[in-house]
């Protein structure tokens, strides 16, 4: 942990940042999260460790350590994006009743992409992969909701 933190510091110092103490809350709130919070959670998250902290400033960090390649921002339109710290190659699921999104495994679309690169023949620097569904939590939900009646 204490390597990947002097890392992350040297990684940010190169590209001429500080790692701050409320970045590097931002980013290990994130990390600890596996569910792809979005910036609003986030937020509710770093105020239980800095509670004088604005939404605003999480926002800027968020911003700042996409910028810096440190985190991955998950576009969802215009109305709001999700947050990833797991920066290796995966996949997602998203469930269009309750917009969660769960990471995929096993990691079904390697051959493809170099398929993909050989038809077109370019080189495929990046691809974004996500299988929509419902995913059953509202129904858990429910469920012990009945039985708590
Ligand atoms: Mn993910």
């Amino acid at each position: 942990m204490k390597t990947t933190y002097n890392m992350l510091n040297q990684k940010i110092k190169e590209q001429g940042y500080r790692m701050t103490k409320q970045r590097a809350i931002v980013l290990e709130e994130l990390a600890k999260s596996k569910d792809h919070p979005r910036a609003d959670e986030i937020y509710h998250l770093v105020r239980q460790r800095l509670p004088k902290i604005s939404f605003g400033t999480v926002y800027r960090n968020l911003k700042t350590l996409k910028d810096l390649g440190l985190i991955q921002e998950l576009n969802y339109g215009k109305k709001f994006s999700r947050f990833d710290a797991n920066l290796e190659p995966h996949h997602h699921f998203v469930c269009l009743r309750c917009g969660k999104v769960y990471d995929v495994n096993p990691q079904p679309a390697d051959k493809m992409c170099q398929k993909v690169a050989e038809n077109i023949g370019f080189e495929v620097a990046s691809f974004r992969l996500e299988f929509y569904g419902y995913c059953n939590a509202q129904e858990r939900k429910a469920a012990e909701a009945e039985m708590n009646n």
